[in-house]
């Protein structure tokens, strides 16, 4: 009698145990899947942006943003963030917060831009430099309204919007996602040009400070030009806003799919190590694999969270980057650990014997 007692909350508490253990593992699964993009609409409130032909930038971007994030939300797989959904003043480094806050795999700002000329055509920035004069205009006249914001002085330490030097410091923040944020702002201006048949004035790097405050890969798009007449009709139209809103959730699930086609690539036949570098004398090498995917990135540090070295191996239509090369599996490990304190959660070693892909088992136990 007494033993049956005891058994029943035992029961129930082993149940309750497995249950939770069970929940929890779903709910890292499911953590693990979702992509977190930043919607980011330029100015609002007592901000309009940019003011031309009876149209304020706010409004545009307001609506554009509004329509990408519901195509995008038609995906489980995609959470969508947005910095604002209404009319309301948002400050730049407060944008970047929300960004951070969500741990996001994106941030995507969208404005219009004005031109004295009769300029058009559709741009996409990350930041960087501004590589000309123009490019500098562009990020001045977005960077200016810190200049609406209280405090602005404190929040953004002394940046001078006049001064192209004081960008330099902004840049090496988004350095390490340099490489992933040129790779979606291609896709864009891909999208406006080919799909749209837009005018295609590139991908450029400038200084604007809402990247500059976000960790992850970020982009700015300037959809057009609404001093132009014709550009103005087009993205004050409903049609004009959601082709261009549809195009660019169009880049940003082409971008996501790039990114995570970095599984279940194993069974892929291995083409022969191309990085000789090292050739141990048992001829053992290992190295630790951080991504996979189907598009070619530069391995380089900046492209991979500043790891150095990163090298690069094809194997049929995907690219498999590894970062360290060494004889020593310890080392390996300390590698692997490195890897994953910068973010690539599931790196993982590999080994190779002669250039041939090999268990890890199998090249610990030919030592
Ligand atoms: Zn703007």
């Amino acid at each position: 009698m007494i033993r049956k007692i005891w058994l029943i909350p035992v029961l129930v508490a082993g149940l309750v145990w497995l249950s939770a253990f069970r929940g929890g593992n779903e709910e890292k699964e499911v953590k693990k899947k979702v992509f977190t993009v930043v919607l980011d609409a330029g100015h609002g409130g007592h901000d309009p942006g940019k003011v031309a032909n009876g149209v304020n930038e706010k409004d545009i971007a307001l609506d554009i943003v509004l329509r990408i994030g519901k195509e995008l939300e038609k995906y489980d797989d995609i959470k969508v963030v947005y910095t604002r959904k209404t009319d309301k003043f948002v400050n730049l480094y407060v944008r970047g917060k929300i960004a951070n806050e969500a741990n996001a795999d994106l941030f995507v700002s969208v404005h219009c831009n004005a031109h004295h000329s009769n300029a058009s055509g559709s741009e996409t920035y990350v930041l960087g430099l501004h590589a000309n004069r123009q490019n500098f205009e562009v990020a001045k006249a977005e960077n200016e309204v810190i200049y609406l914001e209280e405090n602005h002085e404190a929040n953004y330490a002394g940046y001078d919007i006049n001064s192209p030097e004081s960008v330099i410091g902004l840049t090496i923040m988004q350095e390490e996602f340099l490489g992933q944020s040129i790779q979606l702002a291609k896709k864009l201006q891909d999208n406006f040009s080919v799909k749209l048949k837009r005018k295609n004035r590139g991908v450029k790097q400038a200084g604007f400070i809402v990247l500059h405050q976000t960790f992850m890969p970020s982009v700015l798009i300037e959809t057009g030009f609404i001093t132009n007449k014709t550009e103005k009709s087009y993205l004050a139209s409903t049609k004009g806003k959601s082709e261009v809103a549809a195009n660019i959730a169009g880049a940003i699930i082409e971008y996501k799919k790039e990114l995570t086609s970095n599984i279940a690539v194993d069974d892929l036949p291995l083409i022969p190590d191309p990085d000789t570098g090292v050739v141990p004398a048992s001829g053992v090498v290992f190295k630790v694999q951080v991504a996979a995917g189907a598009n070619r990135i530069e391995p380089k540090r900046y492209n991979f969270r500043g790891l150095d070295p990163i090298s690069l191996e094809q194997a049929g239509s995907v690219y498999r980057y590894f970062y360290g090369n060494t004889t020593n599996y310890e080392e390996a490990r300390k590698l692997q650990r490195e890897a994953k304190e910068k973010g690539y959660k599931e790196a993982y070693i590999v080994a190779y014997r002669n250039g041939e892909r090999i268990s890890v088992d199998e090249a610990r136990k030919g030592r």
